[in-house]
């Protein structure tokens, strides 16, 4: 039997999802730059846009400030960036981060707290929850939240958005989608994420990997994290796990790690190993981001402990990175949270490992970036995810958001 091709009113929606990821991307566009850039013809991309207009999605306008020409101005299509908007969460070490995200990627509003080490699950819910429905409330009457993600530093089974270990917050098996959904009340989902992979999605679509659609993301703090993009998509293998690059082991017999293992590329180049090797572990209030900029500056300054300090980091950060680009051949390589820092202090060293532990021909053309969404990245990822089922199906999702109350399934 020949399998059926694409249905007309599959065709349809695929080139809405298209037409609405790259306003929301790429901003604002004309209906002559949305026929270029999507190959299709001006008669289906004005058919597109009215169903879209219609949907409360997007709107036409005349194109702002001094790019306009004379004679009849060409419209531009814009997101409906108040009215149509995701709830973005990040639970970071040290902070709790609450935003709302408009289409386009524009944040409306945001709150934050900090987290204490030590404070337990059940508090971070409460948090989030409250901060959410305080900025669910400022919301316009009419704007429809389409989704909710979180980022979360360890690792997340993908089927029902649990954590399984969160060694860095000692958070073990806990079911906090569930758990922050039932808090909100919106009757959404909450989908949670590993916060890496959320770093990934966000370069990616909107930071240093634009246009790579194979790049990775490390990213450190009390951990190290990573994402893996592949032919533009993340890779989160079978359960969702993929792209634990800080526990890839590169040193064997080295350091203990919080996982159990040793010499893992965190236990040789997370923040505590790095103030350790700078002799400043036990300095009150030396931790975080702050602190190994501390080392950074200092070694940049001459100071031959931080200078030593750094160059070992770099070694082991080196040999990870060698590593991946053997493996995996991606064209881009980016640093973001401490591995950033790290990075733009050690970028010879880790280059220079570099040169002798990959193969020639995946190195060629790699190129090593520092983020460019800086604190961010977790929470632009997450409001990326969030968005991911409405980019897919716009009109449909969006009908099923805006029905009565009461014709939803609790
Ligand atoms: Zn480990």
């Amino acid at each position: 039997m020949m399998r059926a091709g694409p249905s007309q009113e599959d065709v349809r929606r695929h080139n809405l999802g298209t037409l609405l990821r790259f306003v929301h991307l790429r901003g604002p566009a004309s209906r002559a730059t949305l026929a270029e850039s999507l190959g299709l013809n001006r008669s289906t991309i004005m058919a597109l846009t009215a169903d879209l207009t219609a949907a409360g999605l997007v709107r036409e306008e005349l194109p702002r400030g001094p790019g306009r020409r004379a004679g009849r101005p060409s419209l531009v299509v814009r997101p409906e960036s108040t009215r149509v908007y995701v709830l973005a969460f990040e639970v970071g070490v040290d902070r709790l981060v609450i935003a709302r995200v408009g289409l386009g990627g524009v944040v409306l509003d945001r709150r934050e707290a900090a987290r204490t080490r030590g404070s337990d699950p059940a508090e971070i819910v409460g948090t989030l929850a409250a901060g959410a429905r305080s900025l669910v409330r400022k919301s316009e009457r009419d704007a429809v939240c389409v989704g909710a993600a979180l980022g979360f530093p360890g690792t997340v089974r993908r089927a029902d958005d649990a954590i399984r270990f969160g060694p860095n917050l000692d958070i073990g098996d806990f079911p906090l989608g569930d758990a922050l959904s039932r808090r909100l009340g919106l009757g959404l989902p909450v989908s949670v994420c590993n916060d890496a992979n959320l770093g990934a999605l966000a370069e990616h679509g909107r930071g240093a990997g634009v246009g790579c659609d194979n790049l990775i993301y490390l990213h450190g703090d009390v951990g190290v994290g990573g994402g893996i993009i592949a032919h533009g998509r993340l890779l989160s293998g079978d359960e969702g796990y993929g792209g634990e690059i800080g526990h890839m082991v590169v040193n064997p017999g080295g350091r203990p790690c919080a996982c159990g293992s040793r010499g893992c590329l965190e236990a040789e180049v997370g923040e505590r190993t790095l103030l350790a090797h700078a002799d400043r572990e036990e300095a009150p209030g030396q931790s975080g981001r702050d602190a190994v900029r501390a080392v950074v500056d200092a070694a940049d300054r001459g100071d031959i402990v931080a200078r030593e300090a750094l160059h070992r980091v770099g070694t082991w950060l080196g040999f990870g990175v060698a590593n991946l680009v053997n493996v995996l051949n991606p064209g881009l390589v980016v640093f973001g949270g401490t591995l950033r820092d790290i990075y733009l202090g050690a970028a010879a060293q880790i280059r220079s490992v570099l040169a002798t532990g990959a193969l020639a021909a995946p190195r060629e053309k790699v190129r090593l970036r520092t983020a460019a969404l800086g604190d961010d990245t977790t929470l632009v990822g997450a409001a990326e995810f969030a968005f991911a089922d409405v980019l897919a199906d716009p009109i449909q999702v969006l009908a099923r958001l805006r029905a009565p109350e009461d014709s939803r399934v609790h």
